[in-house]
């Protein structure tokens, strides 16, 4: 057996991908990246009534915005039913497995008895044990032998060694009585055929390891790696709300939170790597560890979030992150951008993605190099262009038109303009930041300018002056 590392993700496609999902996919495509293992792919579409084609796009656009890419095709569940059946079928045949004959009338008469008396009412099928010839010719379904001493116990690389007492198990039903497999018999078999080593997932699925286990067991198959993680809460430590975050990836996408960011802190939001809050996907590889996942539910800080998105922003390499603008624009239905300010804003990158936080930010401080002459300054930016700072803009474009347009002699002239008026810098900065952008809050005048060029500068100078 190859000892290749081997994840998965195995969404149900009920709804988008939530960031809860998004987090228990990163975990697992770190895993196996990291130790150069595979990422599949399962949708458990198993419910034919709540999965919809739709929702599986969902989850397939949220990865691949995420970045988390898997290995192999995309697998469906559904469409495994007859091996889930086979399995039952052999276990049936090993005597691991028996039909049992009754009828919902009859458990709930055992289950009321049993209230009745104080007793626990897992239901004890008297079929467990029967003769095949006193089996009557009637509906059935068939029923995994628990084990009926001692204990289960389930080792978690998080939770640590979780006990369950083998009497708290059922037979547990693997075929229903129209023959369909059910989806715990259906995650047993496709982990197992698809060479699952590690199962990382949500605690909501500690309960169900339990009783996979008896699967597990009975087929005489290696049980993988578990890792149940808590799951996420809202920053004021109660289950996780539309208002705290609990939206689809595609949401963030849309708020113009970067990929890589994003998985920066998906990552962070319950596993840790000493201090560190700010890594790249090579470190996280690198790093991301099963033991470094905390017991305690993390909590979803927007704050923090916005953070490592502008540090990732910052670090990006300006193509990519130009790129990544586009695919903003285009997510959030905005027009896409001309050949011509792509080439500006290309130009123009290496000064706006310092201090931009999201997609969003960056566009305001790029405001200049989108924005087309005339330049209409907004009602901020218009109170530096009276009649002073006019005067004082026309009296300053001849000098820079006369500058060599390095950052050097523009940073010299404006410098010498100033000084020579016995005016301090910031004077000359709100005007020329108004006639340059329309806006209050730019980059820095001297990058406006560079970005720009002579040409467009003195333009839009002379027209603010006018
Ligand atoms: N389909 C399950 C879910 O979406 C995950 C099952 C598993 O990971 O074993 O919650």
């Amino acid at each position: 057996m190859s000892s290749q590392v081997v994840t998965r993700f195995a969404p149900s496609p009920t709804g988008f991908l939530h960031i809860g999902g998004a987090r228990t996919a990163l975990f697992n495509w770190l895993y196996a990246r990291g130790r150069g293992g595979k990422f599949l792919l399962r949708i458990e579409d198993t419910d034919r009534e709540r999965s919809t084609p739709e929702a599986t796009e969902a989850i397939l656009k949220g990865l691949d915005w995420l970045g988390l890419d898997h290995d192999g095709d995309v697998i469906s569940q559904f469409e495994n039913a007859a091996r889930h059946t086979e399995v039952a079928q052999q276990l049936l045949a090993e005597g691991k497995a028996y039909k049992c004959f009754a009828t919902q009338d009859e458990i709930q008469a055992f289950r009321d008895a049993a209230r009745a008396e104080g007793k626990s009412t897992l239901y004890r099928s008297p079929w467990r044990d029967a003769a095949p010839e006193t089996h009557p010719d009637a509906p059935y379904v068939v029923r995994i032998k628990a084990p009926q001493g001692g204990e289960t116990v389930i080792r978690d690389q998080v939770q640590g060694d979780v006990t369950i007492r083998n009497d708290q198990l059922d037979d547990m039903v693997l075929l229903r009585s129209d023959g369909t497999p059910v989806y715990m018999l259906a995650v047993v078999v496709d982990d197992h055929d698809m060479g699952v080593t590690h199962v990382i997932r949500g605690d909501d699925h500690l309960n169900n390891a339990a009783r996979q286990m008896m699967i597990y067991d009975a087929m005489g198959w290696d049980v993988p790696v578990w890792a149940h993680i808590p799951l996420i809460h809202g920053p004021d430590g109660k289950k996780l709300s539309k208002r705290h975050g609990a939206l689809g990836v595609d949401e963030y996408q849309k708020m113009g939170y970067p990929a890589a960011g994003m998985r920066n802190y998906l990552a962070r939001l319950g596993w840790s790597h000493g201090d560190d809050e700010f890594f790249t996907d090579d470190q996280a590889k690198e790093w991301f560890d099963l033991g470094g996942i905390g017991k305690s539910p993390a909590r979803f800080d927007f704050k923090k979030l916005e953070n490592l998105s502008g540090q990732h922003i910052a670090a990006s390499d300006d193509a990519a992150l130009l790129h990544e603008l586009q695919a903003f624009l285009a997510a959030t239905g905005e027009p896409a951008l001309s050949d011509d300010k792509v080439v500006v804003l290309r130009k123009a990158m290496y000064c706006l993605k310092t201090g931009a936080k999201t997609f969003p930010q960056l566009i305001e401080k790029a405001e200049f190099a989108l924005a087309d002459r005339p330049i209409q300054p907004d009602e901020k930016a218009a109170k530096n262009l009276d009649d002073v700072s006019r005067s004082i803009l026309m009296e300053l474009t001849p000098h820079l038109q006369n500058a060599s347009w390095s950052r050097d002699d523009l940073e010299g002239v404006a410098n010498q303009f100033a000084e020579a008026r016995d005016m301090k810098f910031g004077k000359l900065a709100g005007p020329l930041r108004a006639a340059l952008a329309g806006r209050a809050a730019t980059p820095s005048v001297f990058d406006m300018m560079l970005v720009l060029g002579r040409e467009e500068t003195i333009a839009r100078l002379t027209d603010a002056a006018g």
